[in-house]
């Protein structure tokens, strides 16, 4: 990619597309805490008012053409909508000449993110995916550690409860929502980064409400190819975990084990803890995003979408009973 001129001095300027949870409780203070970027504008279709904005003067749209339309020197945007309609906010901003940001998962559908990259590609603007779970200190050591070892075995158990986590969602159980994928995917990001040898989805059974169109709950069984460092890898994901909330990947290696726990955020090998951060993925996320637009690169990464399109193709659909908030 050729950027026709060079980065401005200062912060970027950056509008934030979609003010729900994510946009509120991690974009805004990354982008404050990093001074990288300055948050611009906000778009809101229900039309937040500052009150529930917080962020006094910050102008709030309605729809994203409205503010790219009201500031055209708008450098960047952050898409932060559910995942069905990111597709299209996407390509307009990169037609409209800004460099994008996207919340994971980062398409609905895998020609959907095909498609971007060369929207990309052809508005010469950076596209970063970003897999917020993997700008962790313990994932990257983890990555490390596995670098030319033999995995016998992981184990992925990511079990939450979806009413504390995303309460009223419903986006989430309508088709294109992911479902418990919606969490999933974010072990599967660590996943994907840390193995030495890629995995494929041998078998999976999804059980979807009787009320609704994605999984609650899922299991996988991964195993890398033949003649592959890796060996088996399972995963069982639940969204009605009570009490404890686990986001765990134990790995067996032919040297130890290793327990990256807490989301990633936490590191243990053969039981002892080596390393414990607090959590800053989306300080993480905005400068990468900054390097790469200084860079003229993009990051675009398919595989933990992969390997949920793959467990929707192989797997066993169950129904389960139905659900209600
Ligand atoms: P959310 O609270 O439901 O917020 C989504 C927001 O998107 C809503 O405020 C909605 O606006 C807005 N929106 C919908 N369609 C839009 C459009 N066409 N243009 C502009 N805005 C639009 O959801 P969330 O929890 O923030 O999740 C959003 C994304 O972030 C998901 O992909 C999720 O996987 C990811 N994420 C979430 C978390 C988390 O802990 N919640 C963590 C990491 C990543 P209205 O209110 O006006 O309808």
């Amino acid at each position: 990619m050729t950027r026709p001129t060079p980065l401005p001095p200062g912060p970027l300027t950056l509008g934030i597309v979609g003010f729900g949870k994510i946009a509120r409780d991690q974009h805004v203070p990354a982008i404050a805490a990093t001074g990288l970027f300055r948050l611009a504008a906000v778009v809101s279709p229900h039309g937040a008012t500052p009150e529930e904005t917080g962020l006094g003067d910050v102008p709030v749209f309605r729809s994203q053409g409205e503010m790219l339309a009201a500031l055209p020197r708008l450098d960047a945007v952050a898409i932060c909508t559910p995942p069905a309609v990111r597709h299209a906010l996407t390509v307009e901003a990169l037609c409209a000449g800004k460099h994008v940001l996207i919340e994971k998962p980062p398409a609905a559908t895998l020609t959907e993110l095909r498609l971007l990259l060369d929207a990309a590609e052809g508005a010469k603007r950076t596209l970063f995916a970003a897999w917020h779970s993997r700008f962790n200190a313990a994932v990257e050591e983890t990555r490390r550690r596995l670098a030319g070892a033999t995995v016998r075995h992981a184990a992925i158990t990511w079990k939450e409860d979806v009413r504390r986590w995303h309460p009223g969602q419903d986006w989430i159980f309508a088709a294109g929502g992911f479902g418990v994928f919606d969490p999933g995917i974010n072990a599967l990001s660590i996943l994907t980064e840390i193995l030495p040898a890629p995995v494929v989805v041998r078998d999976a059974e999804l059980r979807v409400p009787a009320n609704r169109d994605t999984p609650i709950a899922a299991t996988l069984r991964m195993e890398g190819v033949a003649g592959s460092a890796v060996g088996t890898v399972t995963a069982a994901f639940d969204f009605l975990q009570e009490g404890e909330q686990t986001w765990t990947i134990a790995i067996e290696t032919e040297n130890g084990r290793l327990d990256l726990t807490h989301g990633g955020t936490r590191l243990s090998v053969n039981g002892v803890p080596v390393l414990a951060e607090p959590d800053a993925e989306y300080q993480g996320i905005y400068r990468r995003f900054h390097h790469l637009i200084a860079d003229t690169a993009g990051d675009v990464d398919a595989r933990p979408l992969q390997l949920v399109a793959d467990a929707c193709l192989v797997g066993r659909w169950r129904t389960a009973d139905a659900f209600h908030w």
